[in-house]
């Protein structure tokens, strides 16, 4: 028997266990997915673990996504530039550290929502871990601007001198230039924003179950044009109140679960050099919200 499985701490019940156990047992691979809940003081040991034979890698979750970056002998360009790990592989000897969100990401707006990144523009709601892995995504796809905005203004702007220096030096655009921004968390300012974008990302946990926010959407009480593509990241509950808003409104919604199976697709596939059944991990994944 190998092993993979996900780091965090903590975990509570989690999803990718679910999706991946049966993605593997789909394709009757002698592998466990497991859940590794570790304290900080141990996280290196739980790397340094994968060094085994019967390792193959591993996810890793909030809070240890930059944590685990020194523990590592390498970093695909895209990890290093988001500065965060979701996916670590042992190759040979070496532990390389991914970043499958972005990918995760494109491939959901691509296959689910039909949505081309070249040439659009973007609202970002949030600055964190997954606001960057987004943003960096959508440069990389040619986006031809992004606004970000953030509950704590600071962290915006940070993310957006981050961006903006990718793009001075990539001139990513086509044209060569994507403009970067930061609007106010407001809904009047959100609200003016709005016009002039082709894609919302939600990339605040605003709407999740169990958490401060249930129950409610991050551009509560703005009128949504109808033109722009609302994407949410939160994935439990699959349809949020940002997305039933964005719906009532008459407007194209995407929500969190693809890009959350297609990141963890990706890294079966460098963990098994096996195309992943992302149907049977759908199936898993929404039997086990709906449970
Ligand atoms: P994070 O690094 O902790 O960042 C959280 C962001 O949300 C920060 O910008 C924070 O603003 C903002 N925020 C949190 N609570 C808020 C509130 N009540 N009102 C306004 N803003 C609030 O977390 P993360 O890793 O980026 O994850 C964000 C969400 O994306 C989570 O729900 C996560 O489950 C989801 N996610 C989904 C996928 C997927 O595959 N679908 C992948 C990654 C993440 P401040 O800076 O002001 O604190």
């Amino acid at each position: 028997m190998r092993y993979v499985g996900l780091l965090g701490y903590p975990l509570r019940h989690s999803l990718s266990a679910v999706f991946q156990q049966a993605a593997l047992d789909a394709l009757g691979l002698d592998l466990r997915y497991q859940p590794w809940e570790v304290p900080p003081e141990e996280v290196p040991a739980a790397v340094a673990a994968l060094r085994g034979p019967d390792r193959l890698g591993m996810n890793v979750t909030i809070p240890y996504k930059e944590t685990v970056i020194p523990l590592l002998d390498g970093l695909s360009r895209s990890a290093a530039r988001i500065g965060a790990v979701n996916t670590i592989v042992r190759q040979g000897d070496a532990l390389v550290g991914y970043n499958t969100d972005a990918p995760g990401f494109l491939r959901a707006l691509r296959d689910d929502a039909g949505f081309a990144p070249a040439g659009r523009r973007a609202l970002l709601l949030g600055a964190g871990g997954a606001a960057r892995a987004v943003a960096f995504a959508l440069l990389e796809a040619g986006a031809w601007s992004l606004v970000v905005t953030n509950r704590s203004p600071e962290r915006a702007s940070r993310l957006a001198a981050e961006l903006a220096a990718v793009d001075r030096d990539e001139a990513t655009g086509p044209g060569g230039r994507t403009g970067v921004q930061v609007a106010l968390w407001t809904p009047t300012a959100l609200a003016q924003v709005l016009q002039g974008v082709d894609l919302v990302v939600n990339c605040t946990p605003i709407g999740m179950r169990h958490s401060d926010g249930e129950g409610q959407s991050p551009l509560e009480g703005v009128l949504l044009p109808s033109h722009v593509l609302y994407c949410d990241l939160v994935y439990n509950p699959e349809q949020t109140p940002f997305l039933w808003q964005a719906a009532a409104a008459g407007a194209a919604t995407l929500g969190g679960l693809p890009m959350l199976i297609y990141q963890g697709a990706e890294a079966f596939r460098m963990w098994t050099g096996m195309a992943a059944p992302v149907e049977v991990m759908f199936a898993a994944a929404r039997k086990a919200l709906q449970g």
